[in-house]
């Protein structure tokens, strides 16, 4: 009998349903069945693919609470906000990318320079990669993935998905709604299982790996995709700060702390981690956070549509926040409320949770907490706020806070981070349009917007000779005439500075 994954409901703790693993032998067997597809795939161009997005936009569009339901009950997120920051996205990136690629991946004249002269042109054609892996989280097991896939089609891949072994049936929906749209068959593939399948899938020699996870196994696959030098974007975790100016509208900066600290129970790689605010501000700041923090609603969002945040994923990702919480209360931090896991819940919930007196000698405030834990900590100096959200390892997003615009930005442009937001933090994952990846140990690699696309595309290089010229200057042999071609050049290139560049 096939070895199975039980996907259990985080917030009752019930098993929900179950699919097989997937074993070696038929990955195989699917990869090649991803590459046969391909062809045909890639062959259809933009247009003959266009229909299939339309058709899944808009089934998703009548179904959209459904899928919410679906995702809610298998990760622990409120329903609603499965509706905001998986679902809507979603149908978002369908219609961006069906109505933008086309222009996108049309062939690009390169404006070449001295050599146009001589009857030259070039242009880049761009041409899909092949055959995509995407490893995929929990925290985000349907946008994530699903934008990803997207963007892997509409350029003419084909795709296998390795969902989280902790969400596996969002694996069996995703299936469901291209099948529904009628994308052919192995376009669109899933492999079911732990890190164990993912690594085979690493090996199994496809064209990139596309991955959105933790740094540790980023690592294991970066190193195993060396082995036969199969690209890999990474997308990793995150440490994201807040920094809130003094001049900053302090009711509106403690509410985004707050949704953008505990939204999905703090489990999303752009959480707020760490909140920097100005000493003169934080006393009122704090006290803010702790009316908001005790206004959240937290329970089963199945049962309650009014639920502000659910539970965690499992009992292991609680223990590293109750891990990182213990730390930093021993090093001297003040629980201002929060804590503990709620005695009245059954599923894997933590409170939400707001600390002062921390330093970054706490795990707290250094390594991904992944939970409802906002730590907030005092600055003096602009530059001390951005040495601080500087002081780390990974660089995902970061938010600057104030009035004056132009003053953030100056800040903004100091951090370094992969996106900086002004006023808000987290929701531009929701902007198809912007580009979503960091540097440092948050990876490398974008994905969404223009530039993100340019990870599912091999840019060809196509250069054309119309002179008809018998003897091109630079062929052999080399003689006078090269010579006196070769100080053509140069005295071009001193004298006519307009032609290089
Ligand atoms: P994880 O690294 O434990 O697992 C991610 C995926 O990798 C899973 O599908 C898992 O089965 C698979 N995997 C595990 N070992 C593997 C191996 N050796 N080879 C191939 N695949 C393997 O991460 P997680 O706990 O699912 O997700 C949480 C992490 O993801 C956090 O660190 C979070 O910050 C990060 N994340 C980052 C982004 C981003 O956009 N940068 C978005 C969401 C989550």
């Amino acid at each position: 009998m096939a070895e199975q994954l039980v996907a259990i409901n985080p917030s009752t703790q019930e098993p929900i349903d179950h699919v097989d693993v997937t074993t070696k032998e038929e990955l195989l067997g699917i990869v090649q069945k991803a590459r046969n597809a391909q062809r045909t795939w890639e062959a259809m161009g933009f247009d003959g693919r266009k229909p299939f997005f339309d058709r899944l936009s808009s089934y998703l569009l009548e179904h959209y609470e459904e899928v919410a339901r679906f995702i809610s009950r298998e990760n622990g997120k409120p329903y609603l906000e499965a509706i905001l920051a998986e679902v809507y996205p979603s149908i978002d990136v369908v219609n961006y990318y069906s109505k933008r690629a086309k222009k996108l991946l049309a062939d690009k004249k390169i404006p070449i320079r001295v050599f146009k002269f001589m009857g030259k042109k070039s242009y880049i054609t761009f041409k899909p990669v092949g055959v995509l892996g995407i490893i995929s989280p929990w925290n985000y097991p349907f946008a994530i993935p699903f934008s990803e896939i997207i963007m892997a089609l509409v350029a003419g891949n084909t795709v296998i998905l390795k969902p989280s072994e902790l969400t596996p049936l969002i694996g069996k929906k995703i299936t469901e709604l291209l099948d529904t749209a009628g994308f052919p068959d192995g376009v669109f593939s899933v492999v079911y299982g732990d890190g164990k399948i993912g690594a085979e899938l690493v090996k199994a020699q496809l064209s990139k790996i596309i991955f959105t996870g933790s740094v540790a196994t980023g690592r294991r696959i970066m190193a195993a995709a060396a082995e036969n030098l199969t690209p890999v974007v990474l997308e990793l975790g995150g440490k994201d700060p807040m920094i809130v100016l003094k001049d900053a509208d302090i009711d509106m900066s403690a509410r985004g702390a707050v949704w953008a600290g505990f939204m999905n129970s703090g489990q999303t790689c752009a959480s707020v981690e760490r909140v920097y605010v100005d000493e003169t501000i934080k006393d009122q700041f704090v006290e803010r956070v702790m009316k908001y923090t005790k206004e959240i609603r937290q329970g089963d969002m199945l049962e309650n549509e009014s639920t502000d945040m659910g539970s965690m994923i499992d009992p292991r990702q609680l223990s590293i926040v109750e891990n990182h919480v213990k730390d930093a209360e021993a090093k001297g931090a003040k629980i201002l409320t929060g804590g503990s896991r709620p005695a009245d819940l059954h599923g894997f919930f933590y409170k939400p949770t707001v600390l002062v007196n921390v330093d970054h000698s706490m795990q707290v405030m250094t390594d991904e907490t992944f939970g409802p834990v906002l730590p907030i900590m005092g600055f003096k100096t602009e530059d001390d706020a951005i040495k601080l959200a500087n002081d780390s390892r990974y660089a995902l997003t970061a938010s600057v806070w104030s009035r004056d615009i132009k003053r953030a930005e100056s800040i903004a442009r100091k951090i370094v981070a992969g996106t900086v937001t002004i006023n808000d933090h987290i929701m531009t994952y929701g902007i198809p349009e912007t580009p979503w990846g960091g540097s440092k140990e948050s990876g490398f690699g974008r994905t969404h917007s223009d530039i993100g696309l340019m990870e599912f595309v091999e840019p060809a290089h196509i250069h054309v000779d119309r002179a008809w010229i018998k003897k091109k200057p630079w062929w052999y042999p080399y003689d006078k005439k090269t010579l006196l071609f070769l100080r053509a050049m140069i005295w071009l290139t001193k004298r006519a500075k307009f032609l290089v560049g």
